[in-house]
This record gives structure tokens, C-alpha cells and sequence, in this order.
């Protein structure tokens, strides 16, 4: 038989009460080891402790953090004042009976079981199964509570929080995981930490159980024995999530930034000290990793780069209630000035931002309350000024188009009001887990809404069907750029060759060495602050099919074969018509396409592919235009070609719009 090496910790030994799940809060003495008895307010909890009378030293432990003031969170600094909206009341409401809201995507919540079942996965979506862990209604129970003074709230809470740490052991089986066949329990109760346990969710947990403890300390259902079961289980959380950090990431920068929380507001632990020193850190070292010279976030995803901006606040925040911001040096307060300002260039007049890599929906109401928390810590800032207040009072920066070289984001705009047109262009580094394989993919906004919108993400993960649906909205071919065959690009780096943001002619030269065989030059033309030429070329050894795709907006659009072209026939005055000019041999499909603007929503739309054959070491070359305008129908007439002989350093051509002329010219 084979030596099968089990390794099998039971890491929370303290949860060994787990046998008989009850919600009933039992005294757990170990918590009297963690904490530091030996500071003058711990007196009685230590005199008590030492005889053995650990009933009373809860007691007295109790009687301490009830009387407790001067520790609190950024997120509630004085609990009298607490205010629920609509949305939290009802998730509070609806948890009373174990309905529980876990994410925005599932709008009506699912019913856990009246003896509650936290393994329950009613759709295969990976992240509905993580931020079930994440116990999003317990602050609104903590506050629905404060504001109704009904003890209801704060019963059931202490009840789920005690089932929670009851059924949801850390079982860890660190190798042979598959080979344990005779502790069919055991198996389970590992898979299941997989999801409870992963730091991303425990340090969420972290960070919300300060201001449950804020919320639900005064009440009597708050006893001794929940106390010592609440003190045991936040300190066993700390030293989970500060043993398994992430490698990278925007999960390392959550994860510290609790750690920071944690040791934060629970000093009276011994390992308090640490838990904040990591944490700060962690927050200096990464913010140096993480962000660019430009601001960008190394995962290049508009989503998690504002994520991030409000992490590194929030650390600061903290800090600075606690009386220790000076642990922050003022590199790092720059830094995050950087990372607003480039948020604010790629976003939109509506305060959105485009969807690429793994980004999503973003609420203007979310942007306002956003910018008015950063000119708190910027007031000098005109344009956080102007953001924050709509226009009241600062000022808008004094540029237009503007790129950020290290991130790889440009924006084209000829205003920064809403009828304006704006193109965002991605192409930047290699980089982190949210970014897509789509060097030189863009967004145009005009007239109040967004054009050749990036599809999105959908989903992040989960079963076969779900893979499917991630890898179809990852794909380069799913985005507006050249592939191969419809094929991912091999890497993603793309070097920036030329950036013109001013001028009648703005333009930016970007080229990335997509696959082994096969380079994409793509050359972006702003003109007249009137309408976008853009040139694809593809070179290198490369021998078959290339295609070049668009993604046309949602609902009435039309594509024409004979000329190459599309338009729009939308009644909101947000129309546009685009036209291609291959190489000799040009085809073109209309394929499936999506848009999601959130997780587990899609809507239908048309992936327009050109495509033409390429022969090894012969460039191939494609013109597009891209003209926004207000009228539904096919539009101007428009035509364009080259007129130099192909150089690859210099590029001359001849674009008609209308009856305007153009020469577009560059030399590198
Ligand atoms: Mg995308």
C-alpha cells in the first residue's frame, strides 16, 4: 500500500465544541492567554483569572469593553448616530429569517434553512459561495438594532455568529486531500474552509466584526460567554488571515489594511502590536509595488484600481484616528493623489469608467460620496474640488487628453462635458490576475453615453458552464482589437511608440508583440477633436487568418458588407458610423456578442469580425474609421487610404470625411 502522508491539522483546536453545534455561547477560557492582563485596566479581569474564577473574569472583561471609549473605526465613530438606509433595513429584516443578502447579482436573497446550512450553493457561482462568508447583513442587523432598540436584532445576531464559528471549522488536510475515504466529515468540513477560510473573506470579517462589536456591545444578548466565544474567534481570524496572505495583489492590500483594523481596535491582545505593525507594513511596501510611477494599479482594471485608491485611505484613516498617521510617510499620501487623478482622466463626464479587464457598473451616487471623502484629505485639489462638488466650486484640469506611459491608459477627449467625445485606449504591461488579454482595446464616449463599451467581465469563476462564460468574456477576441485567428494573444506588453495629446491631430502609436510570430502596431488618430482613424497593422511570420473586432452597441445597428461599414439608428442622439478599409481580400462576420455590465447580467450585441489572410513576413494593414454623431442612419461618406510605400517607421494616409480632407501623417 502506498505511504499516504496525512497531514491533518485541526488548526482550530479551540472549535473542538463543534461536535455539538449549538448557538448557545459557551465561556472560553483561552481567551484570559491572548489578551494582556498585566496593563492597570485588566486588573480585576487578572485577580479574578488567577483564582480560577473565570466566570467572573468574563465578567469583568465584559464590564471593560462596555465602559470602553477612544478606540474606534473610520466607519462608525459615534454609534448614537448610526443611520440605515431602505436596503440594509430589509437585509437586516430578511436575515431574522435566515434569508441572507450575499451579493448585489442575486437581488432576492436565498433561504439558508432554518437550522442554518452555510455550505447551501443554490447557483455554481464561485464568488456567491466566498461572500456568503463575508456576513454582509450583520452590520445592517448591528444597526437596524441601534436605531430600533429591539433586542431581537442582537439575539439572532449572537446566535448566527456562534452557529457560523460552530459549522464552519478550519479543517485543513495539507496533503493526500482526495485520499481521505473513512472521515467523509472531515472532507467536508475541509472543502468548506476553502471557502470560509480564504483570507480575502476572514479579513473581511476582520474588518465588519469591529463595527458589529461597536454596535451590538450594549445589549444584554452581548453576555460574558459571547464575549470570551467573540474575543477567541477575532484573534484566531487575525492570525489566519496574517499566516496566509495573499502573494500580490489588491487581496494583500484588503487583508493588511484589516490587519491594521485589527490591532487597531483590539489592543488589550498581546499580538495587537504586530497585527498593526504588519499591516502598516504591508500598506508602504505595496503601495510602492502596486501602483506605478503614473498611479496606475499594476492590475490594470479600473475596478480594483479605485478599490485600492480607498484601501490605502482607509489604512490612512485609521492611522490617523488611532494617532499614528505618522507611520505613513508623505510618499504615500502622493501616491494615492496620482492614482485619483488617473481614475478621474479614464472616467467618463457621468463618473463611470470604462469596463475593462475585470471592471463593472459604477454608481455616480458611489463617485460623489468617492470625491467628496478625497478632497477631505486633498482640499487643495481644484479638480477633486470640482468632482466632488459637481462643478460648484473648483476647477477642471487644464488638460484634455492625457496618458499615463506606465499603466498603458490614454484618453483622447476634446471636452470634459457630456455631450464630448472621449476614447479611452488600453495597452499597457504585463500584469496581475483582473487584467484581460486585450492590448489596444479602447472605449469612445459620446453624447451622453459609451460606444464600442468593453464587454466586461460577468463572471469571476466557478463550475464548467460558468469557466465558459469567464473565458468568452476574457478572450482578446471579445474585446476591440486585432488576434490571430481569433486567437488570445501570447503576451501582453505593450510599448507606447509615439503619444501626441495636443493638436488638431492628437495621436497615439502603440505596439505589442501579441504572439511569438506576430507583432500589432496600432496607430490611433484623433482629428479634429471630430472622429478617430484608427490603423492596424500586423507583422512578422505570421501565415493565416487575422481579424480585426469591434464591438457594436446594444439594440439598433446596422452592418453593410458591401462598403464594410456600420451605424446606428438610436434615438438618443448617441449614433456613430464605422467603416473599414482592408487589404485586398477583406471579409467580414457578424458574430455573438455581450455586454455585461454586471455579475451574472448580459445583454446581446453584435462582434463584428474583419478578417483577412496574412502571408509570412508581408504586412497587412487595416484602416478604420470611427466617426460619433448625433443623427441615427449611415452618415457622411467616408473613404481613406494609404499614400506612402510601407516603411514601418512612418506612416502617411488620406482620409475623407464628408467632403473635409485629411492627411495623417507620423514619423517615429
Ligand atoms: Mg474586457
Amino acid at each position: 500500500m502506498r505511504n499516504v502522508f496525512l497531514s491533518i491539522c485541526l488548526m482550530a483546536l479551540c472549535f473542538s465544541a463543534q461536535a455539538q453545534p449549538t448557538t448557545e455561547a459557551k465561556l472560553q477560557d483561552e481567551v484570559f492567554e491572548l489578551i494582556d492582563l498585566d496593563t492597570p485596566a485588566m486588573k480585576d479581569v487578572k485577580s479574578f483569572y488567577e483564582k480560577g474564577n473565570t466566570r467572573k473574569a468574563a465578567e469583568a472583561l465584559l464590564k471593560y469593553y462596555k465602559d470602553r471609549t477612544g478606540i474606534c473605526t473610520p466607519d462608525i465613530r459615534d454609534v448614537s448616530k448610526v443611520k440605515i438606509s431602505e436596503q440594509h433595513q430589509k437585509w437586516a429584516d430578511d436575515a431574522l429569517e435566515h434569508k441572507f443578502f450575499v451579493m448585489d447579482s442575486y437581488k432576492e436573497p436565498f433561504h439558508y434553512g432554518d437550522d442554518i446550512n452555510w455550505r447551501y450553493w443554490p447557483v455554481q457561482d464561485n464568488e456567491l459561495r466566498w461572500q456568503l462568508h463575508r456576513q454582509k447583513w450583520f452590520i445592517p442587523m448591528g444597526k437596524a438594532y441601534r436605531i430600533s432598540g429591539d433586542e431581537k436584532y442582537a439575539i439572532e445576531w449572537t446566535k448566527q455568529y456562534v452557529d457560523w464559528i460552530r459549522k464552519n471549522p478550519l479543517v485543513k488536510i495539507e496533503k493526500g486531500e482526495y485520499e481521505i475515504t473513512d472521515n467523509s466529515t472531515l472532507k467536508d468540513d475541509a472543502e468548506n474552509a476553502r471557502w470560509a477560510w480564504r483570507p480575502l473573506e476572514a479579513s473581511t470579517r476582520l474588518q465588519d466584526q469591529t463595527q458589529q462589536f461597536q454596535l451590538f456591545i450594549s445589549s444584554p444578548a452581548f453576555t460574558a460567554e459571547f464575549l470570551t466565544e467573540f474575543l477567541l474567534n477575532y484573534h484566531f481570524h487575525a492570525e489566519h488571515v496574517m499566516g496566509n496572505y495573499s502573494s500580490h495583489g489588491n487581496h494583500l492590500l484588503f487583508q493588511a489594511q484589516r490587519m491594521l483594523y485589527a490591532g487597531t481596535f483590539f489592543p488589550e491582545f498581546k499580538r495587537a502590536k504586530a497585527w498593526r505593525e504588519s499591516g502598516v507594513q504591508i500598506m508602504n511596501t505595496e503601495i510602492g509595488k502596486q501602483v506605478y510611477a503614473d498611479g496606475g494599479h499594476y492590475e490594470l482594471c479600473p475596478h480594483y484600481h479605485l478599490a485600492s485608491i480607498n484601501i490605502f485611505i482607509k489604512a490612512l484613516n485609521v492611522a490617523a484616528l488611532n494617532g499614528f498617521r505618522n507611520e505613513f510617510p508623505q510618499s504615500y499620501i502622493d501616491t494615492i493623489e496620482k492614482m485619483i487623478m488617473l481614475h478621474a482622466d479614464i472616467s467618463y463626464p457621468d463618473y463611470t469608467h470604462p469596463y475593462f479587464s475585470d471592471a463593472r457598473i459604477l454608481k455616480k451616487s458611489e463617485m460623489l460620496k468617492n470625491y467628496r471623502n478625497w478632497s477631505r484629505l486633498f482640499p487643495e485639489n481644484q479638480a477633486i474640488k470640482y468632482w466632488a462638488t459637481e462643478g460648484k466650486e473648483g476647477m477642471l484640469p487644464d488638460h484634455l487628453s492625457k496618458g499615463y506611459l506606465n499603466t498603458g491608459f490614454f484618453t483622447f477627449r476634446n471636452s470634459w462635458a457630456n455631450e464630448g467625445i472621449q476614447m479611452v485606449v488600453k495597452a499597457g504591461p504585463p500584469a496581475f490576475w483582473h487584467n484581460q488579454p486585450d492590448n489596444g482595446t479602447f472605449e469612445i464616449w459620446y453624447n451622453g453615453k459609451v460606444l464600442f463599451q468593453d464587454s466586461g467581465a460577468y463572471v469571476y469563476g466557478g463550475g464548467e458552464e460558468i469557466m465558459q462564460w469567464r473565458n468568452w468574456f476574457r478572450r482578446t477576441a471579445s474585446h476591440n482589437t486585432l488576434t490571430f485567428g481569433d486567437r488570445d494573444i501570447q503576451k501582453m506588453d505593450s510599448k507606447t511608440l509615439l503619444w501626441q495629446p495636443e493638436g488638431d491631430v492628437q495621436i497615439l502609436v502603440t505596439e505589442n508583440q501579441s504572439y511569438t510570430y506576430m507583432a500589432h502596431r496600432r496607430s490611433i488618430f484623433f482629428v479634429d477633436g471630430k472622429y478617430f482613424v484608427i490603423v492596424d497593422e500586423a507583422t512578422g511570420k505570421a501565415d493565416g487568418w487575422v481579424n480585426l473586432h469591434y464591438q457594436m452597441p446594444p439594440g439598433k445597428t446596422t452592418g453593410v458588407r458591401d462598403d464594410m461599414h456600420f451605424h446606428t439608428d438610436m434615438t438618443d442622439g448617441c449614433n456613430m458610423k464605422l467603416q473599414v478599409f482592408g487589404p485586398e481580400g477583406i471579409g467580414m462576420k457578424m458574430e455573438e456578442g455581450w455586454v455585461s455590465t454586471d455579475i451574472m447580467k448580459k445583454r446581446k450585441r453584435i462582434n463584428a469580425n474583419f478578417h483577412a489572410k496574412k502571408t509570412a513576413n508581408e504586412p497587412i494593414r487595416f484602416i478604420t474609421v470611427i466617426v460619433p454623431k448625433e443623427e441615427p442612419g449611415d452618415g457622411p461618406a467616408i473613404s481613406a487610404s494609404f499614400i506612402d510605400d510601407y516603411t514601418g517607421n512612418s506612416m502617411k494616409l488620406e482620409v475623407k470625411v464628408g467632403k473635409e480632407k485629411k492627411v495623417l501623417e507620423y514619423k517615429l
